[in-house]
């Protein structure tokens, strides 16, 4: 580096009194170090410490095209709100809100009421509740429910989503011990019945996501599960994954889960249903 560019490194770290710019000069100076000692031109250093700050600056979330869509590939963001939606949030964003308040009421209200409303109209459930993602759903629900007791589930529904989500290690992970039955392909009724003990707490239904067992293949349906954790006074809960509200292809919908029996049903805000990143749990 020749004298003349150090002006700009003084300029650089005088106009600004953000500690970042410090953190990017050691970044820069502990990498013109190992450059020299490898016996290479450590380059302008003015430059990289423009260069290290800008990217240090920019924000971290940058449009990306999709061409898949939402429901092939999950990891570039989820469904893209809708303009009405996006003014809305612009809107409500931009100050302070009934978030929290009970206007009518003039008094405390629940943040939990704005949807709870909106979802049993939808889906004929009692009650809803909004929480981080429909993995933070389907921990909370067995967490809640089934915590030091077992939970029965199919061995061709012990998936794995993407990300380290795999509903064994979920199962752990809230404190619910997991009973495996059937076979991959095949699962009767009778196989979760012979499974039920005096510690069985909960049936789990987990959507087969992203995958499909086609040719030799069996399991109970909704309603005969709902009405085996009817008589053994189990909860059922069905993980629905995308939790269509509509008919799209052959996506199981969230009321005709609630209606054939399912006591929760947990679904993501994000995927099929086009909202912002959440979990959805109803019942
Ligand atoms: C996608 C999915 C999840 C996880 O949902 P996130 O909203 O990504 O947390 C859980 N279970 C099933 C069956 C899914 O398809």
């Amino acid at each position: 580096m020749r004298l003349r560019d150090l002006p700009s490194v003084d300029e650089l770290a005088r106009t600004s009194d953000d500690p970042l710019a410090v953190e990017a000069a050691r970044v820069v100076l502990a990498r013109a170090r190992e450059h020299i000692r490898a016996g290479a031109d450590p380059g302008d250093l003015g430059e990289q410490l423009r260069a290290e700050l800008r990217a240090a600056r920019a924000p971290r979330l940058r449009r990306v095209l999709n061409a898949t869509g939402v429901i092939v590939h999950t990891n570039l963001g989820r469904a893209p709100l809708a303009e009405a939606a996006l003014e809305h949030v612009a809107h409500a964003a931009a100050g302070y809100s009934n978030l929290e308040y009970d206007l009518d009421a003039g008094a405390r209200g629940s943040r939990q009421t704005h949807v709870a409303e909106l979802l049993h109209r939808l889906t004929g459930a009692e009650a809803a509740l909004v929480v981080n993602n429909n993995a933070a759903a389907v921990l909370l629900a067995l967490a809640a429910l089934a915590e030091g007791r077992e939970v029965v589930v199919s061995r061709g529904e012990l998936i794995e989503i993407g990300d380290g989500f795999r509903i064994p290690d979920v199962l752990v992970r809230s404190g619910a011990r997991l009973v495996e039955v059937g076979t991959t392909n095949k699962t009767r009724a009778s196989d979760y019945e012979a499974a039920v003990t005096a510690d069985t707490a909960m049936i789990l239904r987990v959507h087969q996501s992203n995958f499909r067992l086609v040719g030799f293949t069996e399991r109970p349906s909704l309603r005969q599960l709902a009405e085996l954790a009817a008589r053994a006074g189990l909860e059922l809960v069905d993980d629905l994954g995308s939790g269509s509200l509509g008919a799209v292809g052959d996506e199981p919908l969230v009321g005709e889960s609630l209606a054939a029996g399912a006591g929760l049903v947990t679904f993501s805000g994000d995927k099929l249903l086009g909202g912002p990143q959440a979990g959805i749990v109803c019942g």
